[in-house]
Order: C-alpha cells, then sequence, then structure tokens
C-alpha cells in the first residue's frame, strides 16, 4: 500500500469533510498542498502542537485504538486549557510499518475522539521510521482577549480542578486495573474549558501532575497557593489506599488531563448556579499572595515529599 492510498483510506474521513459543513472555518482539508482556514470574523487562533512516542508516552503494547485517541486527546485538551473552541487537527506520523489493522483501529480511535467537537482532521505528513511516534497540532479559536492563560491567578481565587486526580498514574503502575480506562482515554474537558471563559482567571490541563502544573500557573501569576489534601478529588479505588499513597498519586500522578483553574469565589458560585450539575468539580485550595505551594491537613500545615514528574531524567 503507497503512502497516498494509506492517507485516502485512513486519514481522509468524509464524514467531517469540510464541504458538508458552509459554517465550516476549513475550506480545504486533506489532499492539497496545504490546508485553507478561513477565521470567523474577529476570533483569535490559538494552536498547540503535542508529540507521542512509543514507549515513552505510552506502553509499547498499547491498543492501536487507545493511541490514536490519546493522540487527538491529549492536543484537543491543551485548547480546552485555554477556554477555546476546538475546530481542527493536524497529524505528523511516523510509523515501523504498514499494518492495515493497527491503521485501521489507529484512526477509528482519532476519530472518535475528535467526533464529539466535530474536530476535523485537515492534514498532516505520513513517513516510516523505526520508532512509532505522532506529533498531532490542534486549531481553536477563542474571542481576543478571552483565552484563558496562567498568568491570570489572583489572590483569593480558588483553585478548582475537574472529575479526579491520579487514575492514570495508578493505572500505569496496575496494568489491567478497572482504572486502565483513565490512563488509555483521557477525556479531554472541551465542554467545560468553554464554558469556564468568561468565569476563570486562569487554566491548565494537568499532565505532568497536579503539583507542578498548578506551579506552573503560581509561577506566571506571581502567587502562591494552599492546597487542602483532603479536599483532593479520589477516585473510589484511590479511597482504597493508605492516604499518602493516595495524595501522592493525586499531587504527582501524570496523565490526567483534568482541568486546573481559578477563580473568583463570587464567580464560582455563579458558574455552578448557571452550569448546575453538568460538571464535576472540586474546590482544592486557595490562591495567596506569597510565593510557593503550601499544603494543609485538616488545617494544620503538613510537609510531604512530592515526586515530580521530569521530562528529561
Ligand atoms: P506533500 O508531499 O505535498 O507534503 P503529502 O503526500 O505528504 O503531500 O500529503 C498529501 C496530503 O495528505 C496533504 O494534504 C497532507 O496534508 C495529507 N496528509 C498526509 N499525511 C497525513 C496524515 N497522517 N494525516 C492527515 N493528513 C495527512
Ligand atoms: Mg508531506
Amino acid at each position: 500500500m503507497n503512502e497516498f492510498a494509506l492517507i485516502q483510506q485512513y486519514f481522509k474521513h468524509t464524514a467531517l469533510a469540510a464541504s458538508n459543513d458552509p459554517a465550516s472555518s476549513v475550506v480545504l482539508g486533506i489532499g492539497d498542498d496545504a490546508a485553507l482556514i478561513q477565521p470567523p470574523a474577529g476570533q483569535q487562533l490559538v494552536i498547540t502542537s503535542d508529540t507521542l512516542v512509543a514507549g515513552r508516552h505510552f506502553p509499547v503494547d498499547t491498543v492501536a485504538h487507545a493511541i490514536g485517541w490519546k493522540a487527538a486527546a491529549v492536543n484537543l485538551s491543551d485548547i480546552a486549557a485555554m477556554g477555546a473552541r476546538p475546530f481542527a487537527v493536524l497529524m505528523a506520523i511516523s510509523l515501523p510499518e504498514v499494518d492495515q489493522d493497527w491503521l485501521a483501529q489507529f484512526s477509528h480511535g482519532f476519530f472518535a475522539c475528535c467526533a464529539p467537537e466535530q474536530v476535523q482532521l485537515i492534514g498532516g505528513d505520513t513517513t516510516q521510521s523505526s520508532v512509532l511516534s505522532m506529533t498531532v497540532t490542534a486549531l481553536g479559536w477563542v474571542e481576543p482577549g478571552k483565552a484563558i492563560r496562567r498568568d491570570g491567578a489572583k489572590p483569593g481565587d480558588l483553585i478548582v480542578v475537574s472529575n479526579t486526580l491520579g487514575d492514570a498514574a495508578y493505572a500505569l503502575q496496575h496494568p489491567g486495573s478497572e482504572l486502565q480506562e483513565r490512563l488509555d482515554y483521557p477525556q479531554p474537558r472541551n465542554l467545560l474549558g468553554m464554558a469556564l471563559n468568561g468565569y476563570a482567571h486562569s487554566m491548565l490541563d494537568i499532565s505532568d501532575g497536579l503539583a507542578q502544573d498548578l506551579g506552573h500557573i503560581l509561577t506566571a501569576s506571581r502567587v502562591g497557593a494552599a492546597l487542602h489534601l483532603e479536599q483532593l478529588p479520589l477516585s473510589a479505588t484511590l479511597q482504597q489506599l493508605p492516604r499518602e499513597q493516595a495524595w501522592q498519586l493525586a499531587l504527582t500522578g501524570g496523565d490526567d488531563y483534568e482541568l486546573c483553574f481559578t477563580i473568583a469565589p463570587e464567580r464560582f458560585k455563579q458558574f455552578c448556579q448557571h452550569y448546575a450539575g453538568q460538571f464535576q468539580l472540586q474546590v482544592i485550595g486557595q490562591i495567596i499572595a506569597s510565593p510557593g505551594l503550601t499544603l494543609w491537613y485538616q488545617q494544620q500545615p503538613y510537609t510531604m515529599n512530592l515526586q515530580g514528574y521530569q521530562h528529561f531524567d
């Protein structure tokens, strides 16, 4: 199978073809030298790229469907974390071999993740290499000045996270556990990200562990944070663990792709009233003026050695 046939069969997803939707900003998708985008009037382009390398970002024996899903999910999650609306992705993929079963599963997983927000694959590149890897670029739109950045946190803000933390890290340590789905199928929180537009002061998605990622907000915003350990949202599985072990996973475990944002208490109340019951959110602490991250347990300062994930270890 040559490269063109491969692209045609697995990546040119006609169900989401640009021409079907006159409102789409995608004028021309896969098939020409480059794609064409007509920006909606007065919108800012949000753009991000993430690479996944086999053995580094997912275990080599991960099923192809999950790899495809994850390649899309980690990028859509970054668009969510900006408070933006995703509309298109590009994918550069390096394949050790052309395995048609693998490609079919991979592309199904990829498009399944793109479908809920009607995100289109508009281009990319396909090459051969000894190691399987893929770089996905995601594009989104946001109103000028409305993107939710890392540098907007203010003292007095609540720190809020979505869903539960530490599940993906637990699954990595316990292959085949009931939390395997949380590792293989991270859910990009696009609806939440867009809803928080106009409410949250700062936001990011948690990919390297809450403590390290929240640290990026604190540094960029020149503030500190007080976190209350008993408020960390834990799945039923993590609640069964010794509490320090569960906190360690929730604070330092990577691959959660949940959103962490800061928001004024009054605005959070209004948000919860407006979106009653639509999102699972948990307040875990407050932004404070003095720098650094402090942990609290039952109103007492608590000391814990956090094992942060480092990329170049
Ligand atoms: P060129 O040689 O001009 O770069 P290619 O042969 O690489 O063109 O690609 C042909 C078309 O297929 C282009 O529109 C390109 O964007 C698209 N394409 C190639 N690989 C992929 C892929 N993995 N996913 C999506 N589109 C792809
Ligand atoms: Mg090319």
